[in-house]
């Protein structure tokens, strides 16, 4: 643990921007960055305005309309993304140690499988675009009509504070592997990792200058500059519902598309006759991992009244034995929440869950921990219905609700009543049930008998307010790239000769 914090030595303290190749010197309204386990300031954001917005997406602009780029083989630019992805492995504790120290995610999960994951998607990348080619059709005699996948152009990234290095390296890779240049944008809250991300890529010289840009800073001043910008063509967003309507307003502007990644409340059903230790371990995962500050929580956890009163109580006694604490300990399993706000949003669905009836069964209040960081009891409340504000709003906290049915087509009907869609989670030993309910639900993934997962060849997005398109192979082509036809007369017929 020691070595580790020792690693943070190198962590920015000044957060700036990139910009056509080289960091910008500081001068932007400065932004404090907590860690969120002490509360201390351990770095300050210096805000990038519109007017280094514009410099940065002119950067790309440039290195997207002249540079080798977009124009490079695909050959180059598997070597390239390899390059990333070993770059990001050979500094793999020093990421994990900053993604803790500024998420408060246990070192545990960052250093096992954020970071990993964030070098994978570009070793995904660079052996998909490997395997990607156009479509002919030949059917029309004289003509060859051919459908090729050309880069979109600057793509604009914008990704949020719950698994920084990971969602954002994900559209990196896939930006990058098809050729477009882009302007990288993390949440001012968590933005250690990529800049520090930046840097190693810098020190290296692994891409042209101009193709990949960073800039750092509230949403409503460079998240809108960027996302308003007249010279970008695209968004991949990742973050709330609200931020992505907000986001793709200003899109529907320019008449151009983003792919959004939203919000979740995910329903986990166990059916009683699930295997039931590994749907209690799954909904525990499902329910904490990452703090439970994750997307695809499955936090809202239906259980069939016949096994409910186990399931429950176990689920309960085991939230209650977490371990909580400083999230460089090996043992920890909880880490804090991610600022004060969060603290107190958390504790305010506890008094609105109790006020509409529902049952507290573990935790909602702040604990010590350690540190005097942000932390929260890992919560659990049982709901008498699917309406209340609990188990229809995203908490975004380690806090699960419980209901419990009777029958699939009941459950079914409730697990779908969400304005969301991202995930939904069936744990059952019956195979036919488990296809026919994942039919059902209105969702963008279905997991049966695992919890989180995901599989970087299927896509991964949400139906309803969770969001449009899908990030993963070809899902990502569809984001990074536009669809072009050209149509060649080879042996054409005559043309009608008009005016003669
Ligand atoms: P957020 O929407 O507050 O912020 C996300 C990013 O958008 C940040 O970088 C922020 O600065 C920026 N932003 C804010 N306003 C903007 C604007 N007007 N224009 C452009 N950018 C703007 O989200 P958050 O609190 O950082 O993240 C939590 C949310 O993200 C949760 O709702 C969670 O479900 C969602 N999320 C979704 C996925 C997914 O894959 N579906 C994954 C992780 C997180």
């Amino acid at each position: 643990m020691k070595d580790l914090r020792a690693e943070l030595a190198r962590a920015p303290r000044a957060v700036t921007s990139y910009v056509g190749g080289g960091f910008v010197a500081t001068h932007g309204a400065p932004i404090p960055v907590i860690d969120p386990s002490t509360r201390a300031v351990v770095a300050t954001l210096h805000e990038a305005d519109a007017a280094e917005v514009d410099r940065a997406v002119a950067a790309a602009s440039a290195a997207f309309e002249t540079g080798p780029w977009a124009r490079a083989s695909v050959a180059d630019r598997q070597k390239v993304l390899m390059d990333i992805h070993a770059a990001i492995l050979d500094h793999a504790d020093e990421l994990a140690a900053l993604e803790t120290l500024n998420t408060g995610i246990p070192l545990r999960q960052t250093r096992g499988m954020h970071v990993p994951r964030a070098a994978q998607n570009f070793r995904f990348f660079a052996e998909f675009i490997n395997q990607q080619g156009g479509d002919v059709y030949t059917q029309e005699p004289g003509y060859l009509s051919l459908v090729t996948y050309d880069p979109i152009g600057v793509c604009a990234l914008i990704g949020p504070w719950n698994m920084p290095l990971g969602l954002t390296a994900m559209k990196m890779a896939g930006a990058l592997a098809f050729g477009n240049t882009c302007v990288v944008k993390p949440s001012e809250i968590t933005p250690l990792t990529l800049a520090r991300l930046f840097q190693i890529l810098h020190d290296r010289a692994i891409l042209p200058d101009g193709v990949i840009n960073l800039v750092n800073g509230s949403g409503a001043v460079t998240g809108a500059a960027l996302s308003g910008h007249p010279d970008i063509d695209m968004v991949s967003f990742t973050g709330g519902t609200e931020t992505g309507a907000r986001i793709l307003t200003a899109l529907a502007r320019g008449i151009k598309g983003g792919a959004m990644e939203l919000g979740g409340k995910s329903a986990s059903i166990i059916f009683a006759d699930a295997d039931m230790g590994r749907a209690v371990d799954g909904a525990m995962l499902g329910s904490f991992m990452n703090n439970g500050q994750m997307c695809l929580a499955g936090s809202r956890i239906f259980v069939h009244r016949s096994v409910a009163d186990r399931v429950i109580d176990e689920f309960a006694t085991r939230t209650k034995a977490l371990r909580i604490g400083d999230p460089f300990d090996p043992e920890t399993e909880i880490g804090p929440m991610i600022n004060a706000a969060q603290l107190d949003r958390v504790q305010s669905y506890v008094a609105s869950g109790l006020a509409e009836g529902a049952k507290l069964l573990a935790g909602g209040k702040p604990c010590e921990g350690s540190g005097g960081g942000f932390y929260l009891e890992p919560t659990v409340m049982r709901a008498p219905s699917n309406a209340l504000a609990i188990c229809q709003e995203e908490i975004f906290a380690p806090f699960a609700t419980f209901q419990v049915f009777d029958d699939e087509d009941e459950v079914i009907a409730r697990a779908n009543d969400s304005r969301f869609g991202l995930v939904g989670y069936v744990w059952t030993q019956e195979l036919e049930r488990a296809m026919r309910v994942s039919g059902r639900l209105r969702t963008g993934t279905v997991l049966v008998n695992t919890p989180i997962l995901r599989d970087l060849r299927t896509g991964f997005g949400g139906v309803r307010q969770s969001g449009l398109g899908r990030e993963g192979a070809k899902g990502s082509r569809a984001m990074f790239t536009e669809m072009k036809s050209t149509i060649i007369a080879l042996q054409p017929p005559a043309l009608p000769r008009l005016g003669i």
